[in-house]
């Protein structure tokens, strides 16, 4: 499978008064075409930030993309101007946030939302516009496609927002779709629904999916890669099912530990000690040394790189290295 998307050497930071924080500091990954890569670490990792410096959308003075290449279809996105950036975003590459309300305008009707990409990055007329813009709200599930394209978001509940969203996002058939936490306003059973409808569209369109989020449960049912962040660096990455079953970064088994389990009470669920370091006061070592129980001297004082253990999964941690050297 070709690499639809390649990620070089990613640093984006953030500058405040106390100083810079390297929210994503040298990431690596590529996301093939017609794959759904999840990137998953708990708030503050880094993976936000990842996805919206490939959607251009990390601005100075606050934060600043400081190195990098992100290829695209053969591109580098970080060198091309405002406008050709602005043509690839939400044709080619397309994305949704947690919160729907946050990216639709609450005083346009729903069908004019959904015709604006068409009408912009298509070349649509309107006529042409509003007919597909009632096919796609039929696509994503939502019967009445005519009054619901008439109304206006406030009118309709979050899970059929989010249905809205997705509609917006795959209107120009995006060959990347960028889906920040989709469902984690949603409850359960309206999120199995989006995460299916998701799935659907991957498989009838070939469409990559990025999929940001922290919750395994949705990794799991999702994922054909996983890249597990922390602290702003991936500390592991690998096949789906080889990272579930053979987790090797602490971390890693401490967030696999710590999935709830169907059926289990809430106290007698694992967490993993103590908390993230400081962002601001990150020094030369394994960032997740503080919280792991198997914590070495040289894990105080080098970074541990991310290396290949085998079955296409890398791992950053010290306790690999004889693995490293001797494979
Ligand atoms: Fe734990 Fe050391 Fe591995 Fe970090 S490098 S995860 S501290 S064993
Ligand atoms: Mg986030």
């Amino acid at each position: 499978m070709d690499n639809l998307i390649k990620v070089d050497h990613l640093s984006t930071y953030f500058y405040s008064d106390e100083g810079a924080v390297k929210a994503v500091d040298d990431v690596n990954f590529r996301v093939k075409a017609g794959e759904i890569v999840c990137i998953v670490g708990e708030s503050g990792c880094g993976k936000s930030v990842t996805a919206m410096s490939i959607m251009g959308l990390v601005e100075e003075p606050g934060g600043k993309v400081v190195s990098g290449k992100i290829e695209f279809d053969g591109e580098d996105l970080l060198q091309l101007d405002k406008n050709t950036l602005r043509s690839i975003r939400g044709n080619e590459i397309a994305m949704i946030f947690q919160e729907p309300m946050s990216s639709l305008n609450p005083v346009m009707k729903i069908g004019e939302q959904i015709m604006e990409p068409l009408l912009i990055h298509l070349k649509m007329s309107k006529k042409e516009a509003r007919t597909r813009a009632i096919e796609l709200i039929k696509q994503v599930g939502i019967s009445r496609p005519e009054e619901i394209a008439d109304s206006y978001p406030h009118e309709l509940s979050g899970g059929m927002l989010q249905r809205i969203m997705i509609a917006i996002s795959i209107s120009c058939k995006p060959k990347l779709l960028i889906a920040d936490e989709p469902t984690t306003a949603l409850d359960v059973t309206i999120q199995a629904q989006i995460l299916d409808l998701l799935r659907e569209f991957k498989e009838t369109s070939n469409m990559s999916i990025m999929l940001i989020t922290h919750d395994l449960g949705v990794v799991a049912e999702m994922a054909d890669y996983v890249i597990v962040m922390y602290s702003g660096k991936i500390v592991e990455e690998g096949e789906v099912v080889e990272l579930f079953e053979r987790p090797k970064h602490p971390y890693t088994r401490g967030l696999l530990k710590s999935k709830p389990i169907i059926n289990q009470r809430q106290e007698e669920l694992y967490s993993i000690p103590g908390q993230v370091p400081n962002p601001l006061e990150l020094q030369e070592s394994c960032y997740f040394h503080d919280r792991c129980e198997h914590c070495m001297a040289i894990c105080q004082t080098k970074q541990p790189q991310l290396q290949e253990v085998g079955n296409q999964q890398k791992v950053a941690c010290w306790l690999y290295e004889e693995a490293v050297t001797h494979a």
